[in-house]
Formats: C-alpha cells, structure tokens, sequence
C-alpha cells in the first residue's frame, strides 16, 4: 500500500519499485489523501472538476504500473493537517487492505536542498499514516468498528531525508516515466523526461533507483513460515 498526499506523488516517488514489485506478483493498492483540487493555474476549472480530471490522472497512471486499486479519501488539497479524523480513515485503509508494506511520505521534511519546501500536506499525511500503523492499526481495541486489528511488517518512506535503501528500477525506469505522463494536468514531457537524469542520481550513477528509509516493525527472520500466511491472507 502507498499513502501520499496528491495525484503524482507516487510517480513522482515510488513508482518504479511499485512496478516492479508488480511484475513479481504483489497486489498493490494506493490510497490518495487528497485529488488534488486546487493543484491549477486555469481559472476554467473548478475544484470538484479538477479533482475529477486528476482522479481519472491518477487511474492511469496506476494502470501503466499494473494497480488497479486505488482509494480517494477526498481530502481539501493544502488544507491537510495530521488530525484524529485523517489517522482513522487511515487505520480503515489498513484494516481494509492488510499490506505488508506501506509506502510512507517523510514526516520530518521541511525542505531539501535550497531550493525546496516540502509541501504541509506531504508532511501530515506522512504524520498520520506512521500514528495509523503503529500502534493503531494492530491495537484491537481501538476503532474496533473499522475491522480486524492488522500489523504492517514495513514501512518504506519515499523521498527519505535518510535514505538506507536503494531499489534498482532499471527495469521499470520507462513504466514510471509513462505512469508519470499520465498525470497530463501537471506534469509536462520536460519534467517527465527528467525522472531518469533524478533516479540515475538517486542510483550515484550506477543505475536508475528510488531511495528509501525502510523500518521493519517485524523483523523479517522472525515471521512464521511466509508461503501459509500468504496462502491464508491473500486467498
Ligand atoms: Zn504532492
């Protein structure tokens, strides 16, 4: 599962690894916060139909990464804080999902470089979706109403401040460049073209990569025998 705040923040962030871990065989499912509804210079929309353009945006470009599942949580863009109420809706996500993995935005980034300040939205759903994981979403007790209590076994923060993992997207490097095309309200061919000169820099040089800071919550020697509990939980 990947949690981010807008429409393109995937593609823009853990696409590549995404389709790759497709071809492989995961199910994959994304959760939107917000659809992007105020993400325009054109004075001919209006939010709700600029947020119905980014939704069918965001669709297609999760088809050219192989997901077919993605949740709008429909959220005010800009407006994101890291409340009870966004934690919960998070929480039913997870309960809803069950994933092994969640793809989180950096709580911690205020900005990067000189040049960049992360976007409060970034940081929030951020926020709120490591508050959703641990310890709510394993806690029965709380939100009882929301489904069986389900521990994410990692969490994989996309655009890290730290990054301590790199995952080679040599294969997929085209597939996130299309994803990120689709995306036609935002992103232009220029920007779209310079996802490989930004992976290849992610990757020193050696080849098209996604950093990540990966936390295991479970460590991964311990778990009981993993082919009967993907037969028992993906069924
Ligand atoms: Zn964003």
């Amino acid at each position: 599962m990947a949690v981010v705040a807008h429409p393109d923040d995937i593609e823009f962030g853990c696409a590549g690894t995404v389709a790759k871990w497709v071809r492989r065989g995961c199910r994959v499912v994304y959760v939107v916060v917000t659809s992007g509804n105020i993400g325009t210079h054109d004075a001919g929309h209006t939010p709700d139909t600029l947020a119905a353009v980014r939704e069918q945006e965001q669709l297609a470009a999760a088809a050219v990464c192989g997901v077919h599942e993605v949740e709008f949580l429909r959220y005010n863009d800009g407006e994101v804080m890291p409340t009870l109420e966004l934690r919960r809706d998070i929480v039913r996500m997870i309960r809803k999902h069950k994933p092994e993995v969640v793809f989180a935005l950096d709580p911690t980034m205020l900005w990067s470089g000189n040049e960049y300040i992360n976007h409060p939205d970034h940081r929030a759903v951020g926020l709120a979706t490591l508050d959703a994981i641990a310890p709510v979403a394993a806690m029965p007790l709380m939100y009882p109403e929301l489904g069986e209590a389900h521990r994410v076994r990692e969490v994989w923060i996309q655009w890290p401040q730290q990054p301590d993992t790199w995952i080679d997207i040599s294969e997929t490097i085209d597939l996130k460049m299309e994803a990120l095309r689709q995306h036609k309200s935002q992103v232009s061919e220029e920007t779209a073209q310079s996802i490989r000169a930004w992976a290849l820099e992610a990757g020193r040089g050696l080849a098209p990569a996604e950093a990540y800071k990966v936390m295991l919550l479970v460590p991964r020697e311990t778990r009981p025998s993993e082919s009967a509990t993907h037969n028992t939980t993906d069924g």
